[in-house]
């Protein structure tokens, strides 16, 4: 399996299934929720609607509407807050459970938003060091290729940089 490291907007990535960095509702908000609610359209919400919210550290997968993407796979990260109220089992939990349902999917290729380090501030190197450690980890069925989609020259270069350092 193929990890690596993009700059842009998820939003455009034309794969099977593409990450929210979602909230508990899965009701919508700002960031990259925000966005792909924009892109996808009213009929990714009134899907959501039926999901029952979804819990911190886990995933629920849905139809990508007028997303380029075949599936959205939500998952709720960690709000951080101290680094002591398990922010980074929770964090490692999104990525590994949005893996597992990308596989149960026959998902080949998955791409990620930085889970948590927006508006949920987690520290990004820490949030690095999680998300690419735990894909590595990972023992794929028929995923092929997995990206991160870093939106800001910053948070790409740090997951470069961690991307370099455990290959
Ligand atoms: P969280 O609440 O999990 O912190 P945010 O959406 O606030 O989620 O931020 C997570 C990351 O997603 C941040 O690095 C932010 O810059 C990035 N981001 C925002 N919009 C997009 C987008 N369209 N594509 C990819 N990443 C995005």
């Amino acid at each position: 399996m193929e990890i690596i490291i993009t700059k842009g907007d998820i939003t455009e990535i034309k794969c099977d299934a593409i990450v929210n960095a979602a909230n508990n509702s899965l009701l919508g908000g700002g960031g990259v929720d925000g966005a792909i609610h924009r892109k996808a359209g009213p009929e990714l919400l009134k899907e959501c609607r039926t999901l029952g919210g979804c819990a911190t550290g886990d995933a629920k997968i849905t139809k990508a509407y007028h997303l380029p993407a075949k599936y959205v796979i939500h998952t709720v990260g960690p709000v951080y807050r101290d680094g002591h109220h398990d922010e980074a089992q929770l964090l490692e939990s999104c990525y590994q459970r949005c893996l597992e349902i990308a596989d149960e999917y026959n998902c080949h290729h998955l791409a990620f938003p930085s889970i948590s380090t927006g508006a949920y501030r987690y520290p990004i190197l820490a949030a690095a060091k999680i998300a690419v450690l735990t894909i590595q980890n990972y023992q794929e069925k028929c995923l092929k290729k997995v990206e991160i989609v870093c939106f800001d020259d910053y948070t790409y270069s740090i997951y470069k940089k961690v991307m370099e350092e455990k290959k």
